[in-house]
């Protein structure tokens, strides 16, 4: 840390996120990505629209926009455009949260709530998942006044709360907004997109990385009412008004004219999942129920940490998290057919070799 850096940011300990390693190519299931590469026309649509990045972006983003609001039976002034999912995140902590409105979310959650919160100088409170990661939805209802962020399907559990149970939070407090992060709705569970006519608290968080195949393109979007979504363009506005450049612009509006085949990959993509899932219940894992991309699992005979390093070293990179609650568990991403057969051979030698 330099001298010069402001004092408010001083204990900030930054979001880590998963390894890139360069020393060798790696089987990378650590990073929830899309195993396909974008569709032929959308890299062509980004192509092309690299001739004109002498200009600036659309600020308005009105094409990606109607085209999202079309997809999503929405309209265009209730859908912002955002440069990856975590700047919507962002914009939403420093929009909805202050010392009145503190943040709440579960103790087991994706890792950058609790440091955008601290970005923001917002107070927070972590509410410990129940035993088997599943969440009372009471513990918000409990709790009026403050906003809620959900991942749904959770992160790293990958389990997905009823719609009926998010309504439930959302009705119980109108003066609080409730973001739902649905980063992974597109491999299971149920957008809570179709509540918001009847919730004007209700902002509704997604992503192009995944479903999309469009993670180093940087595109996510956020639906709520007008109201909600007008804050959100006084924050991009005050920050960043061309904040998603021209060609990720043209690659979301050519990503959702071939929807039908990002859809498809995403249904492969679950039943490669489910599985994966059942060959490793086979082999003696705890494998929590999955509604996302990945598998969240531990094995009796060997500790997440063994197990994370055993596959490094056969060059298969998973996630392994140190807090305390799920150090026994990886998080592994799933990849196409094949590389999940590569997977599991290695868990099985690995086994083999620690039983
Ligand atoms: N929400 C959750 C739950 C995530 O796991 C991620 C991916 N790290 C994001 C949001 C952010 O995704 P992106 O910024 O790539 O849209």
């Amino acid at each position: 840390m330099s001298r010069f850096f402001s004092e408010k940011y001083a204990a900030l300990t930054p979001y880590v996120p998963g390894e890139q390693p360069r020393d060798m190519q790696y089987l990378k299931l650590n990073t929830n990505e899309s195993p396909y590469p974008p569709i032929p026309a959308v890299v062509e649509a980004a192509r092309e629209e690299a001739t004109r990045a002498n200009l600036y972006s659309d600020p308005t983003a009105f094409a990606l926009r109607q085209a999202l609001a079309a997809r999503y039976d929405v309209s265009p002034d209730e859908v912002i455009a955002v440069n990856g999912s975590d700047e919507a995140l962002n914009f939403a902590f420093m929009a909805f949260c202050d010392a009145a409105h503190p943040a709440v979310f579960p103790d087991i959650t994706y890792g950058f709530y609790p440091v955008f919160a601290r970005l923001c100088g917002v107070p927070y409170e972590e509410i410990p998942l129940r035993e088997d990661f599943t969440l009372d939805p009471e513990e918000y209802i409990r709790r009026p006044g403050k906003t809620v962020f959900l991942a749904n399907p959770n992160a790293p559990t990958g389990i997905f709360l009823p719609l009926a149970q998010v309504e439930r939070i959302v009705r119980a407090d109108p003066d609080r907004v409730i973001i739902v992060d649905e980063a992974y709705v597109d491999f299971g569970g149920e957008s809570a997109i179709k509540l918001i006519p009847q919730y004007p608290n209700l902002l509704v968080v997604r992503t192009y990385s995944k479903s999309r195949s469009l993670a180093g393109a940087r595109l996510g979007f956020a639906v709520g009412q007008a109201s909600l979504i007008a804050d959100l363009e006084t924050i991009r506005y005050s920050t960043n008004p061309y904040n998603v450049n021209r060609m990720t612009l043209a690659m979301g509006a050519a990503s959702l004219a071939h929807d039908d085949v990002n859809r498809q990959r995403c249904r492969t993509v679950a039943e490669v999942r489910d599985r994966t899932a059942a060959e490793m219940r086979s082999l003696g894992f705890d494998v929590t129920d999955s509604s996302a991309n990945f598998l969240f699992a531990r094995h009796p005979a060997v500790d997440g940490e063994s197990l994370y390093r055993k596959l490094r070293q056969r060059g298969i990179l998973v996630r392994h998290f140190t807090l305390p609650r799920i150090r026994d568990y990886n998080r592994i991403t799933v990849g196409t057919a094949e590389q999940m057969k590569t997977f599991t051979a290695a868990v099985r030698e690995i086994l083999e070799e620690s039983t």
